[in-house]
């Protein structure tokens, strides 16, 4: 039986492993598909508060699993595939093994929907990324193309313009998903240059390990063209990695976690932590402040119950 049990070893999890760790709740973290979470793919984080000099993504995770273990959590590999949350203590399935805890932290992410192009997962990091707010800084006064037909297409779109010599949009339609009010906005940038009607096909170049340029084609014609652009940012969406637990945790439409206030969800002992419940800011640090929140949740929790 485990006081805590967190699911996810990105800057969520790894923090609220750290905060759970101190207060000697002997957490244990599963660690997941994509081990260190999202900041695992990329490369330069320049905006982790205590780094003037920014950090790689992949070791400030690490850093963060190795104080998290300085204080006794302990990571396992694999994931949870079904949950029973119906009565305490809970039961999860973890790669087939079922363990029981009495509070559970969701600290599983929200991960990017990304093309599929063969070369798109090579240059992540360098290049590619998801994240105009994490990455946009890297593109001054440089081509900057945006994928995407939504708000947050839009939003990016705009907010890189911050940056970039130019940004293209390119959708695949005619008609967008965006608000009204969103699609004027980018309308009315001159910095934004749409490309309707148009897929990507291929992105350039993996020997150079970094992008240079992608392959273009007009899905009515047929006509494809290569376009120079250096910073390739996909806005197309995110899947939260909530599947295990549809039908016992409130969701959102779209999957992510219904917040019942503070780190709360609807099943009492089970707490939220991160991107799974944060469709808007979706950064390192606001992930590990609400891992921090559902730790000590969690810890509170626990100790009310006189465990
Ligand atoms: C390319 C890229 C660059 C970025 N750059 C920056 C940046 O510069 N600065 C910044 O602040 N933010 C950046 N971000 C955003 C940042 O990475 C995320 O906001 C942050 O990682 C969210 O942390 P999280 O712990 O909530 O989720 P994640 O990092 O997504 O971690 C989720 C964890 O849950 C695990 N998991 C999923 N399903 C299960 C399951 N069923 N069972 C067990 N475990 C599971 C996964 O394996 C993973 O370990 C970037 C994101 C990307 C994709």
């Amino acid at each position: 039986m485990r006081n805590v049990i967190i699911l996810g070893s990105g800057c969520a999890g790894n923090t609220a492993a750290i905060y759970a760790a101190r207060a000697g709740l002997n957490p244990l973290v599963v660690i997941g598909h994509e081990p260190g979470g999202q900041l695992s793919i990329t490369t330069d984080v320049e905006n982790f508060p205590g780094f003037p000099e920014g950090i790689q993504g992949p070791d400030l995770v690490e850093n963060m699993k190795k104080q998290a273990e300085r204080f006794g959590a302990e990571f396992i590999w694999g994931s949870v595939l079904e949950a029973d949350l119906s009565k305490r203590p809970f039961r999860l399935n973890i790669d087939g093994e079922w363990q029981e805890t009495r509070t559970l932290i969701v600290a599983s992410g929200a991960s990017a929907r990304w093309l599929g192009l063969p070369n798109e997962q090579k240059l992540i990091g360098h290049g590619v990324s998801s994240c105009a707010t994490c990455d946009g800084a890297f593109y001054r006064d440089r081509k900057i193309m945006v994928i995407g037909g939504g708000d947050s297409a839009m939003e990016e779109a705009n907010f890189l313009t911050r940056f970039g010599s130019e940004v293209t949009l390119v959708h695949r339609r005619e008609q967008f998903r965006a608000s009204k009010i969103m699609l004027d906005r980018a309308r009315a940038n001159p910095k934004i240059k749409f490309l309707l009607n148009t897929v990507v096909d291929d992105i350039f170049d993996v020997v150079k390990n970094e992008v240079t340029g992608v392959k273009l084609r007009n899905v009515n014609t047929g006509d494809a063209w290569e376009q120079d652009v250096d910073g390739f940012f996909l806005a197309i969406g995110h899947i939260p990695n909530t599947k295990p637990f549809a039908g016992q945790i409130d969701l959102d439409p779209d999957g992510y976690i219904l917040s019942k206030g503070g780190a709360r969800t609807n099943v009492t002992g089970v707490f939220h932590a991160g991107d799974v419940q944060d469709r808007v800011y979706r950064q390192a640090i606001t992930a590990a402040g609400a891992g921090c929140m559902a730790a000590i949740e969690a810890e509170r929790f626990l100790e009310a119950e006189g465990h």
